[in-house]
């Protein structure tokens, strides 16, 4: 099933269940204070947090969503997009956990001839929440007894996984989360709190319930009393469905990014072979063709939405995704433009669920060509520099050290792992930890810069909230500053 016809299904399925559509949001979120749209909920916080009068009780979207705070197990796990798309349905003091329960077990276990996913009962898991004397024993009750789930396969966890709140006082509650067991083939038996590997999860319920008086951490909070109004916000991941449905070993081999992967492999003139196994010696190569899928696309929706690349915020996390995207083929041996020839690939699969990024992409484009372009220069004249620190290097008889390696990056926007690259093959190490420490003082004094600079970019409060709460997983824009890795 394409990824387009499970979005399709999606909203089929909720509207019929009496919920109105809306149109994914802008991956830039109107809301400045966030960075990106991270998840389904955030174009519907203030009906959540009752500060607007929703025009609808019961609304499903599949949103575009950007996490940067993933992109580092970008092609390592088989789940982790920086772009993906959560399909959502939402309820504003309607319906609550009864029927969101039950909805999401019609629609991942409906036959495929009913318009469901028809996913096999037995391969799916739940989770509930349980912290020592904290039971949702109503949820664990409607999964056994109502839907029917085997009470081992109902696992509690505690409130670090499995409870929702902003970071501050307002609404809490509990979440029940939906994993797909892929088979023993991936990993051990034992369920989610196990092997997230071999049980992904595809699905997360979260019941809006409580009035929090006080949230001192994510597990650390006063409960007030119950919301006048419950309020349903679920979430899942359209690629991890599709990967499953597709029968294919990760999300970046889903129809619609894997012709950016193959096109990446045919530049490369490597034969991509699926591996999620570390020891096996195509697994750099197979991590780096997955990232250049991921990354293409996410900078072609990014710059689709009105993103350009830059040194801050919203058009630092653009820049940074081209460079690795560019990079990964370099190492690969690739030094021509790569963009000319993996944009267009990621445009034709998309365009059939955003025709925008047809309609706009001689403006895509060129933003694009233009980020790889500079790109290009600066490695051309940080290879000359590198080159000449190795030849002193080499005459001296000693390494390639940490101080040259930060300069390089530091001064001429030349990466660490091409540095090491190039320094491998002439022979030589480099000293990484001096490198490091350089990189962690930077990064001290870029946040000490940023907190004093207040203002000047984005407040990431609400997003700190998010993530504090467990519901986005959020790298901030501190962390981005002086990361070792453009
Ligand atoms: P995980 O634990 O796997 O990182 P999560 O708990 O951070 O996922 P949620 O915040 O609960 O994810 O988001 C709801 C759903 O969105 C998840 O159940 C998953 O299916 C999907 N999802 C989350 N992050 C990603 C991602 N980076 N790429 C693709 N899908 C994702
Ligand atoms: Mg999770
Ligand atoms: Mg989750
Ligand atoms: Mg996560």
């Amino acid at each position: 099933m394409k990824t387009q016809e499970i979005a399709r299904r999606w909203v089929d399925f909720f509207v019929s269940k009496g919920h109105t559509a809306v149109p994914s949001a802008s991956l830039v979120s109107s809301d400045p204070s966030l960075l990106f749209t991270v998840a389904g909920m955030v174009p519907f916080i203030p009906y959540l947090t009752a500060q607007e009068e929703p025009p609808y009780t019961r609304a499903t979207s599949v949103q575009k969503c950007i996490r940067t705070g993933d992109i580092e197990e970008v092609g390592k796990t088989s789940r982790h997009g920086t772009f993906f798309q959560m399909c959502g349905n939402f309820s504003f003091g309607d319906y609550f956990k009864r029927e969101a329960i039950h909805f999401a077990w019609e629609l991942l276990t409906g036959s495929i001839e009913d318009g469901g996913y028809g996913l096999d009962k037995a391969r799916l898991w739940v989770t509930v929440y349980e912290d020592g004397d904290e039971k949702d024993t109503e949820a664990r009750s409607i999964w056994e007894d109502e839907i029917g789930m085997p009470s081992e396969r109902v696992v509690g966890t505690g409130k670090e996984d499995n409870y929702w709140n902003t970071g501050q006082p307002g609404p809490g509650g509990p979440c029940s989360e939906i994993y797909y067991d892929r088979g023993p083939e991936y990993g051990v038996d034992g369920g989610p709190a196990v092997d997230e590997t071999r049980f992904v999860e595809i699905w997360n319920l979260v019941f809006m319930q409580y009035r929090l008086s006080a949230v001192r951490s994510k597990t650390d909070f006063d409960v007030a009393g119950e919301l006048p109004k419950r309020n349903i916000d679920t979430g899942l991941g359209l690629e991890r469905l599709a990967m499953i449905l597709q029968g294919v070993e990760n999300m970046y081999e889903t129809d619609q990014l894997r012709p950016v992967l193959d096109k990446a492999a045919e530049l490369a003139g490597i034969v991509y072979t699926s591996t999620e196994d570390p020891a096996d010696p195509n697994h750099a190569n197979d991590v780096r063709l997955r990232m250049i899928a991921d990354h293409t696309r996410s900078s072609l929706m990014l710059i689709s939405d009105g993103v350009t690349p830059g040194n801050e915020g919203r058009g630092y996390v653009l820049r940074r995704l081209i460079r690795r995207a560019v990079r990964a083929l370099r190492l690969m041996g690739v030094d021509t433009a790569v963009l000319p020839e993996l944009l267009p690939v990621s445009r034709d699969a998309m365009k059939g669920v955003y025709p925008i990024v047809a309609e706009d992409f001689e403006r895509i484009a060129r933003i694009a060509y233009a980020e790889e372009r500079a790109f290009s220069r600066t490695i051309a004249s940080g290879t000359i520099r590198l080159d000449d620190a190795l030849k002193s290097a080499q005459a001296e008889g000693h390494n390639l050290s940490g101080d040259d390696a930060f300069t390089l990056h530091d001064t001429f926007g030349f990466p660490i792992d091409l540095t090491l690259e190039i320094a491998s093959e002439a022979g030589l190490a480099v000293d990484e930890k001096r490198f490091r420490e350089l990189m962690t003082e930077q990064r001290t004094r870029a946040q000490k810069d940023a907190k004093s600079k207040k203002g000047g970019h984005a407040d990431l409060s609400v997003f700190n909230q998010l993530a504090l709460a467990g519901k986005v997983n959020f790298t901030g824009y501190d962390t981005l500053v002086g990361e070792s890795k453009i």
